[in-house]
């Protein structure tokens, strides 16, 4: 499945729910987390749907590249200068919410929230 109507996130790329976007282009979308662990905390998610780590293969591998120079990039820009922390929760045991990948960067000076 490329996109699922009943999807969050798939509703944020189709501009259905607001977000706080910070980079767009045709395969990948990064907005701001809405429930912040740290003073920048942004999900970077593929515009297609792939519900999680589990149905990744070869051919997802340069988009999971791109989404991980991404971080490192809005890490940058977002002025976060001193270390940050990109997370991916896969499955019920590794604590994944939203059923549509995306890969957490989380940073800015301690403490935090959470993490
Ligand atoms: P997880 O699936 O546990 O890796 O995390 C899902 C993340 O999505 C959580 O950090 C939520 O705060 C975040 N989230 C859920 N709904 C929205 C939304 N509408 N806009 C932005 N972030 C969201
Ligand atoms: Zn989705």
């Amino acid at each position: 499945m490329t996109h699922d109507p009943n999807c969050i996130f798939c509703k944020i790329i189709e501009g259905k729910i607001p977000s706080r976007k910070v980079y767009e282009d045709d395969e990948i979308l990064a907005f701001h987390d809405i429930h912040p662990w740290a003073p920048v905390h942004v999900l970077i998610v593929p515009k297609l749907h792939i519900p999680s780590m589990v149905e990744l293969n070869d051919e997802h591998a340069p988009l999971m590249g791109r989404m991980t120079v991404l971080a490192t990039k809005l890490m940058r820009e977002l002025g976060v200068s001193n270390g940050f922390r990109t997370i991916v929760n896969t499955g019920a045991d590794g604590g994944q919410e939203v059923y549509h990948l995306h890969l957490h960067a989380i940073g800015g000076p301690r403490p935090w929230a959470k993490g």
